[in-house]
């Protein structure tokens, strides 16, 4: 700074100091002139000359070196050529400490004698006002408000702050986006443009225009707003308060769409069965309860129900045998199925009817109003839809079911017990052969009778030794030789005449009295297998085994005490076992049982095999040498394509798993050559004999050709190929 002597024109004290000093910010007066500073005031002086300095230091010195913005130079050049328009900007400067500040600095020409007295001439106030504390403090200003807009943007929320006028202040891009605001209204801020493209979007703005902003008293909760499309927000609404004071609003909203659609989606899932997309055992128990509460609808079809009530019928279909068709033919093949069955099943009902699945293989159809007519009408359309054939991939087969019905409110006015009769009554109708539909039944004081009088009448029978076993030989498929034989009971009552097993063996395992019975036949055979053995035929007897007889908790030692009592050798008895027997088999404790009867080295197999749901994985782990496949899917070979694959991929199975097969129920030729075409151990059926007494079976038995204790056992070569 150059700083040329000149004789102070504003001293201390003139009125030209006096009048700077009275100035809040650093100022001095300099002629237009030379640009000397003529006057200037402590601040001027401290910020322009150093700490501590008078203003005595500045006069003379050059106005535009004092401050030398490009703008200050800019002016003095223009003031030079005759600009005297004044000067107000904000600027830096740089001070004597050494610091650049940020400035407000005015520049004017004021017209003022110089002296007393003297005329006055231009001078030129240059006034300079520090804003570092104001800058600084508008930084901080900033930097909070760019992090309030980052927080803002963050949130997955719209938000929008609306004044105490309801005026929107600031919003978020998530709002602009939620409500599809066009980018024009962004940065417009147009209240009211804004407010119309806001209600523009609701689906009802009739309904919500005035919910959507209008200021909100405190602790309002959320509200849910449908927009245009069907998205649903959710709004939360809380006051802005400033100093304690409300100030107006702070709205989030949130976009519900998703989350209400997933949960949608959990409630349809929960309530339906994925496979086929029909109700599930829950939703068909609502169905129930809500046609059994609801008033009866008088305008429709066949009720003859209380008054008041509503009458309905419960259908249970079961398919019969597809547990097998699952684990033989696959999953896969097993959906197709099952989505084939429903729209089969469908096709039979009327609107309004319910068509559920309730377990693997298991439908239950609801129909209201009915009545037992109605029922068994639809029962017999079901039936015979069902059964037309139905092809999977380049499988035709055929398929049965069986129906159990029940009816409200006669056989009870909850879901859980009607569907509780409809499946016991689906049940009678499976042990009595399949195929067919039955109305539940109470079992009536007559039943109780009928059945209290066979049971007295088989332990009658037991004891005067009216039972007897007849023998069912079964063959080798290979040689065509008698390999064994199966001791089926047979009874004649003195007033009844000849009682079937299917008959009174069910009522004998309701009662108990089948574990004596079964003693019973369990010497008896062993019995004639020991006289047998002693003629010199070593032949194999099978006696069956009900489910009760097995889990006594004796069973095995009642095995070994008859083979020791009657001294033959183990081997010479079979046991066939059900599937159900290892049903429920917590603990292991059956497992355990047959293996001791193996230990024993009897032989074990299972009965009516394909009925139940042995897995393979369970089949492998047990000590059961051999399978008989059951009647029903011997029925219709060699046509039926599904019993032909089903009985093929048995008898693979049993390959892999070195055990033998045989077919019971083979009543043809053709069934026959299948079977030995297909690899099958041994055949059993009204082919070759049905169960014989003793003597009829006796003469059959010289064709066997070679008396000796093992060719019986023998196994066909195609079994040996895999061993487990
Ligand atoms: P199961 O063990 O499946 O016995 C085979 C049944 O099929 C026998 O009926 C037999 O006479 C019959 N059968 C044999 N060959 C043919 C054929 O070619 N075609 C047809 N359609 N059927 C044939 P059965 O003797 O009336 O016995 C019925 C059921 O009673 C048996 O079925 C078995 O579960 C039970 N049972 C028989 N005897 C006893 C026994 O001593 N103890 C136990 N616990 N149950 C027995
Ligand atoms: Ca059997
Ligand atoms: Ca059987």
């Amino acid at each position: 700074m150059t700083a040329r002597p000149l004789r102070p024109v504003a001293p201390p004290g003139h009125p030209l100091a006096l009048l700077l000093g009275g100035l809040p910010h650093a100022a001095w007066l300099a002629r237009l002139e030379d640009r000397r500073i003529v006057a200037a005031n402590a601040e001027a002086a401290r910020w322009f000359a150093g700490e501590g300095a008078t203003p005595e230091a500045l006069l003379g010195c050059a106005a535009d070196a004092v401050a030398a913005s490009p703008e200050d130079l800019a002016w003095w050049l223009g003031a030079s050529h005759g600009d005297r328009s004044p000067l107000y900007s904000d600027t830096l400067v740089g001070t004597r400490d050494g610091r650049t500040r940020p400035v407000s600095r005015s520049i004017r020409v004021v017209e003022l004698p110089l002296h007393e007295g003297a005329p006055a001439e231009p001078l030129v106030l240059v006034t300079v006002q520090d804003r570092s504390a104001e800058v600084a403090l508008q930084g901080q200003r900033e930097e909070l408000l760019a992090e309030l807009q980052g927080t803002l943007e963050a949130t997955a929320d719209g938000i929008v702050v609306t004044d105490l006028a309801g005026r929107l202040r600031v919003f978020n891009r998530r709002f602009a986006e939620l409500f599809e605001l066009p980018e024009a209204l962004l940065s417009q801020g147009d209240d009211a443009a804004l407010r119309d493209a806001l209600v523009s979007r609701l689906a009802q703005p009739a309904a919500d225009a005035r919910r959507l902003l209008a200021p909100v008293p405190e602790g309002v909760g959320s509200e849910r707003f449908e927009l245009q499309g069907g998205r649903i927000l959710e709004r939360v609404a809380r006051p802005l308060l400033q100093d304690g004071r409300g100030n107006g609003s702070v709205w989030s909203f949130r976009d519900l769409t998703e989350r209400l659609a997933s949960a949608q989606r959990i409630e349809t899932l929960s309530r339906t069965d994925p496979l086929t997309g029909l109700a599930n055992r829950g939703s068909l128990a609502e169905h129930v309860r809500r046609l059994l509460e609801a008033p009866p609808e008088p305008g429709r079809g066949a009720g003859r129900a209380e008054p008041g009530t509503t009458s309905l019928s419960l259908l249970v279909v079961d398919l019969d045998r597809f547990g097998y068709i699952n684990d033989t033919l696959g999953h896969e093949v097993g959906n197709e199925v099952l989505l084939d069955v429903a729209r089969r099943i469908q096709s039979c009902l009327r609107k309004g009817d319910l068509l559920a699945r309730v377990g693997g293989d298991q439908f239950a159809i609801v129909v209201s109003p009915a009545d037992t007519a109605f029922a068994e009408k639809l029962a017999a359309r079901v039936l015979a839809e069902v059964k037309k054939p139905c092809t999977v991939g380049d499988a035709t087969f055929t398929l049965t079911c069986s129906i159990g019905v029940a009816l409200a409110p006669s056989h009870g006015r909850e879901a859980d017990p009607l569907m509780r009769r409809a499946e016991q009554a689906m049940r009678a109708v499976k042990d009595a052969g399949r195929g067919n539909w039955r109305l539940h039944q109470a079992r009536t004081e007559v039943d109780w009778r009928s059945h209290m009088k066979l049971d007295h009448a088989m332990r009658q029978a037991l004891v005067s030794n009216r039972f007897r076993l007849n023998y069912q030989p079964q063959v080798s498929l290979e040689t065509g030789a008698i390999t064994g034989a199966e001791a089926l009971l047979r009874w004649r009552d003195p007033e009844m005449g000849e009682v079937p097993p299917g008959r009174f063996i069910k009522v004998a395992e309701d009662s108990g009295f089948i574990v004596q019975l079964g003693e019973w036949v369990l010497r008896t055979a062993v019995g004639q297998a020991a006289r047998w053995h002693a003629q010199g035929r070593g032949l194999p007897v099978a006696v069956n085994v009900s489910a009760l007889q097995f889990q006594q908790n004796h069973f095995v030692e009642r095995v070994a005490e008859s083979i020791e009592m009657a001294g033959i050798p183990p081997r010479l008895l079979e046991l066939e076992l059900t599937e159900s027997i290892l049903l429920h088999d917590e603990g292991g404790e059956m497992l355990k049982r047959l293996e001791a009867l193996a230990r024993l080295g009897v032989q074990m197999s299972i009965d009516d095999f394909g009925t139940g749901y042995s897995s393979l994985a369970y089949l492998k782990r047990i000590p059961v040498s051999k399978l008989k496949i059951d009647r029903a899917f011997i029925a219709g070979l060699p046509d039926d394509d599904g019993n032909a694959a089903i009985v093929r991929a048995i008898l693979q199975m049993a390959r892999a798993l070195g055990k033998t097969v045989i077919a019971e129920g083979v009543e043809s030729e053709a069934q026959r050559q299948f079977l030995q075409d297909s690899g099958c151990d041994e055949f059993q059926g009204w082919l070759y004999a049905p169960a014989l007494d003793v003597l009829s079976f006796e003469q059959r038995l010289p064709i066997l050709a070679d008396p000796s204790p093992t060719p019986h056992r023998r196994r066909s070569p195609r079994i040996r190929l895999v061993s487990g």
